[in-house]
């Protein structure tokens, strides 16, 4: 198994305070109460692990964490349960969400959320507005959204990179 220093350099430095992830010891707390793990062991052959995640992440096998189905990464909702119940106070969302990012600027996320950035790039909402919506809005009574500002956003998105990501 190739370890990749500089992925590992990567994960030390975007964990929040780098020295304790050295100090997971798989006692697997993270995935027992994940409920992302829970469930995907009902129907999946090999079901979500934080738990491996941050042991791949801490070895520096990136190259075996890409070559896993995106749902290893991406099926995390970030419900900070891991975070809250390891006892060595390890940010596993914080690696998750590096491991989310490698892939992504890989082009290894899953279809959707490419779908998903770029209706936020193209509309400057994750949910472009339908004209269902509005008449259901109208009907109940609430004000009308205000548009957004796409060109404001899209120069944002271009300053950090995710036009390019995007294509
Ligand atoms: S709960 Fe913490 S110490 Fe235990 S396996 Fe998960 S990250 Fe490692
Ligand atoms: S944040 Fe992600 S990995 Fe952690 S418990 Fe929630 S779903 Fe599982």
């Amino acid at each position: 198994m190739m370890i990749d220093f500089e992925f590992r350099k990567q994960v030390m430095d975007a964990h929040i305070g780098s020295e304790v992830i050295k100090y997971c010891y798989q006692c697997s707390r993270c995935t027992d109460l994940c409920p992302v793990s829970n469930l995907t062991d009902q129907f999946y052959t090999r079901p979500f692990d934080p738990r491996m995640a941050v042991l791949g992440s801490l070895l520096g096998y990136k190259n075996l964490l890409l070559s896993l189905p995106p749902e290893a990464v991406w099926s995390c909702q970030v419900c900070d349960t891991c975070d809250e119940v390891c006892p060595q106070n390890i940010e596993v969302t914080e690696i998750i969400t590096l491991l989310k990012n490698v892939t992504t600027s890989l082009g290894k996320a899953p279809d959707h959320i490419y779908g998903q950035a770029k209706a936020v790039f193209d509309s400057a909402k994750a949910i472009p507005s339908q004209p269902a919506i509005e008449r259901r809005r109208e009907q109940l009574g609430l004000p009308a959204v205000a548009a957004p500002d796409v060109s404001e956003v899209q120069t944002l998105l271009n300053n950090v990179g995710a036009a390019k990501k995007l294509k």
